[in-house]
């Protein structure tokens, strides 16, 4: 059976991440009719697995077969090369339980000042997943690299926004104009797969 995703299909999107919400409407406004996780009083699962892929795919699993719809869920985050590749998987958690990302850049400032190293080199990473309800799932991944400067610039994005420049622009994802983040981001390019092998 070829996996297609037919217009007009209700989907619930497997987050409860307002900036994520928003983003993954923006990406599928029109075509479908999205409701989140949240607006449907699912619970979070708790993110086990060791790799973006594998957290995108139980996000989406769960949130199917749960709610009966099809699930489309995104895991992503901020991988830093003089750090090994922190915060990673765990950048939402470096942000504490109140999901404070001022700290969380504060923290990343100090972790790199103290390897030393001046290589400010890092990579948004996003993996998307569609899980049908007790079915099959499908994963997409998504990389934009680019470069960390601090202190954190702009209000427009969220997350690790404001102290990430992608390369080949010359302002934060945090000052960029949210509809040019869509067009050019990590999610986006994750996406563009999606929509190639299931539209
Ligand atoms: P999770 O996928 O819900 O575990 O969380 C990923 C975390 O990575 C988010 O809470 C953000 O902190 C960070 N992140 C992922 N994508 C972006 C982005 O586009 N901009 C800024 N931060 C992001």
């Amino acid at each position: 059976m070829a996996l297609t995703l037919a217009p007009r299909t209700k989907l619930v999107a497997a987050t409860h991440n307002p900036g994520k919400v928003r983003e993954l409407f923006a990406l599928l406004e029109g075509r479908f009719e999205v409701v989140s996780a949240g607006m449907l009083g699912l619970a979070e699962p708790d993110e086990t697995e060791l790799s973006f892929v594998g957290n995108a795919l139980l996000k989406a699993r769960h949130a199917a077969n749960a709610s009966g719809l099809i699930a489309l869920s995104d895991d992503s985050g901020l991988s830093v090369t003089a750090l090994d590749g922190a915060p990673g998987i765990y950048s939402a958690r470096w942000a504490g339980p109140d999901k404070d990302f001022g700290q969380a850049m504060t923290k990343l400032e100090q972790r790199l000042i103290e390897t030393g190293d001046d290589n400010r080199h890092a990579w948004f990473t996003c993996a998307l997943a569609v899980a049908w309800p007790n079915g099959p799932a499908v994963v997409f991944e998504g990389r934009i690299d680019g470069t960390l400067s601090f202190p954190p610039k702009g209000a427009r994005g969220f997350g690790y926004d404001p102290i990430f420049t992608p390369h080949g622009h010359d302002v934060t994802f945090g000052e960029m104009d949210p509809d040019f983040k869509h067009a050019i981001s990590h999610r986006a390019l994750a996406f563009e797969q999606l929509k190639a092998a299931l539209f």
